[in-house]
């Protein structure tokens, strides 16, 4: 522990899951002694970094916001990137994070201390480049699932000869000016599904979007807030909250269809969206845009004008005909087409698979996070957020800790907000009966992590993505699925509410480090001295003074009364 005797928590990452973090150690732990370090110069994580057009959510605003401020003034259904960065960032400052935050360090390294049951850990300041040692008692890592981007240039060979300007959706270049651009546009999941129709609303751009693979498309319909509906938010007691519970109770009894049992509900769902899409694009792509495989199995996108824009004169879709080379002018194609282009937009997606290992993590014994999941074939955590031989250190938004359930009825994926709490709870929980037992670190026993595991794997193998084979993000490329939940909400809700404490070990005694021991060691060397030295003076004077046999306790007694001038009376 630290010198204030309280555990030093270091929380990676200023986003959702770093703020949520940080409000529960304060209010469920009671507990100051918390710093958060975000790489960027500000708080929002994903909603400060993704500025492209069109950005925003898929989960209605009600569940997309923090249990502990629910925010009456949403505009809308579905908020904007701009709206919900502006909501987490006001969040982190009316609750005083300011002063427990520093911007622009990013976590390279954490090593633990088998001595100092410690974590060390270091990071890099992004302004000035300089390294920067910081020790920590507990870790909780918040870094996001998506603040890593797939860039995917593997498949772009090329790249670097091309003239114009390439960026991630991530990383948007605001300082480009699109109009009277082309504007090649590679991929189409979530993010391109939003960038595209905003690109094109400006008919100067023309945009060109090569794909690889169809999706599966609902309407989603995002209504303004009435200002009645905006009245009842804001004065209506627990009217916000009861909205949250209800959204989240219907969009998990309405998910059941990624299951093996909802085979009829997914088929039906299928046809809808079948449906819709036949209703929505040109005519001219459908032998593309339904796909083969199940819905559910890859990311379903509740398509906010993607379909629709595809009927425009400056939208271009190029299928089954993927990029073999990218020249300085262009790319071209696997029949040889060439198509020019001014600028490239990589809407590639994001780095799902590494989790921590993009720093450098190593436990107990030097045990290296990344060795340990390469061997497992990926990554996995016990409660999907410890690993053993690992302690102290607690994921959010960890392996199979996203839901992947979506709802047909209500256009919504279960909120990620709402699993990060479901997590931070336990994590607080876990940390609270450490501190109580006066254990040094926790971490899951080998046993409950192997059995953890595979009973999340042989779960999900009765859902749409174990039985559908098509590659998505959930899965690692040998297909290990390692990012999503098997099962509803409410479950990891109930399974995060009740620990395991014999699942989990907690060991005390916080063993003194080298220069801690040098110190005791040589105490304890001159107390003895002195004590010797004590007891040899004393007996002389109390040979010379009493005839009574003296013992270390009669001496010092004696020595006591002598003090007080007591030998006189007694005498
Ligand atoms: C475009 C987009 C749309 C999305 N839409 C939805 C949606 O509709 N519904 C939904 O539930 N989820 C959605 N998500 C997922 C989204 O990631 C989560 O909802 C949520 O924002 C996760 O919060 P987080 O704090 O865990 O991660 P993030 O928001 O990614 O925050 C992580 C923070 O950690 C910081 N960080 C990372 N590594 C380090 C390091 N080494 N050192 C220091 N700091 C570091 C990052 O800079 C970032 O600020 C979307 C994501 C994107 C990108």
């Amino acid at each position: 522990m630290s010198t204030t005797g309280y555990p030093h928590i270091a929380i990676i990452g200023c986003g959702a899951s770093g703020i949520t973090a940080a409000l529960h150690v304060r209010e469920q732990l009671g507990l100051n002694s918390f710093t958060i370090f975000e790489r960027n110069g500000g708080p929002g994580g994903v909603w400060l970094e993704n500025t492209y057009p069109g950005a925003a959510c898929d989960v209605p605003s009600q569940y997309y916001s923090s249990a502990s401020t629910l925010n009456p003034s949403w505009s809308s259904h579905y908020s904007g990137r701009s709206e919900i960065q502006a909501y987490w960032a006001k969040l982190h400052s009316e609750q005083g994070l300011d002063k427990h935050t520093r911007y622009h360090l990013e976590c390279k390294r954490a090593i633990w201390s088998d001595r100092a049951n410690q974590w060390t850990l270091t990071f890099c300041n992004g302004l000035n480049d300089e390294s920067i040692d910081v020790v920590a008692d507990i870790i909780i890592a918040g870094i996001g699932g998506f603040s890593i981007p797939n860039m995917q240039t593997d498949s772009l060979p090329g790249i670097d000869t091309f003239r114009g300007p390439v960026f991630h959706t991530s990383r948007w270049n605001h300082s480009i000016d699109l109009r009277g651009k082309r504007v090649g546009v590679i991929g189409n999941g979530c993010s391109a599904a939003q960038l595209v129709p905003a690109l094109s609303a400006d008919p100067s751009t023309e945009v060109i979007n090569f794909v690889r693979t169809p999706q599966w498309y609902l309407r989603r319909h995002n209504e303004p807030f009435s200002a009645w509906i905006k009245w009842v938010y804001r004065n209506v007691p627990l009217a916000n909250r009861l909205a949250r519970w209800i959204l989240l109770l219907v969009i998990d009894m309405t998910s059941p269809m990624f299951h093996r049992n909802g085979t009829k509900l997914r088929t039906k769902t299928e046809k809808n969206s079948a449906a819709y899409i036949r209703q929505t694009a040109p005519e001219k792509y459908m032998d593309f845009l339904i796909p083969k495989f199940s819905l559910g199995a890859k990311r379903m996108i509740y398509d906010p004008g993607y379909l629709e824009s595809l009927h425009r004169p400056n939208v271009q879709l190029v299928y089954n005909n993927g990029i073999t080379q990218v020249t300085e002018y262009g790319v071209i194609l696997k029949n040889g087409e060439t198509r020019k282009l001014d600028v490239i937009v990589l809407a590639t997606g994001f780095d799902t698979v590494t989790f921590l290992t993009s720093m450098v993590i190593r436990g107990r014994n030097g045990a290296d996070l990344k060795e340990v999941w390469d061997k497992k074939g990926g990554a996995e955590a016990y409660y999907c957020s410890l690993v053993p031989q690992f302690p102290n250190l607690y994921m959010l938004g960890g392996p199979n800790s996203a839901s992947g359930f979506q709802s047909h009825k209500f256009t919504s994926v279960i909120s990620v907000i709402f699993m990060v709490e479901c997590q931070v709870r336990f994590v607080c929980k876990v940390i609270q009966h450490m501190l109580q037992v006066k254990a040094s670190y926790v971490e899951p026993t080998p046993q409950a992590d192997a059995r953890f595991n595979s009973w999340v794997q042989k779960e999900l193998q009765d859902t749409v993505y174990g039985m559908d084979k098509v590659q998505s993000w959930y899965k690692t490329a040998s297909g290990k699925i390692h990012t999503v939940w098997p099962k509803s909400g409410l479950a990891f809700y109930w399974m995060m509410m009740f620990p395991k404490w014999d699942e989990m070990e907690f060991v005390g005694g916080r063993r003194p480090d080298a220069t801690t021991s040098f110190v005791l060691a040589w105490t304890a060397l001159i107390a003895a001295v002195f004590g010797v030295c004590t007891q040899y003076s004393l007996s002389h004077y109390i040979k010379n003074n009493s005839t009574s046999t003296p013992t270390t306790l009669g001496i010092f007694e004696q020595r006591f009364r002598a003090v007080c001038g007591m030998e006189k009376e007694e005498g």
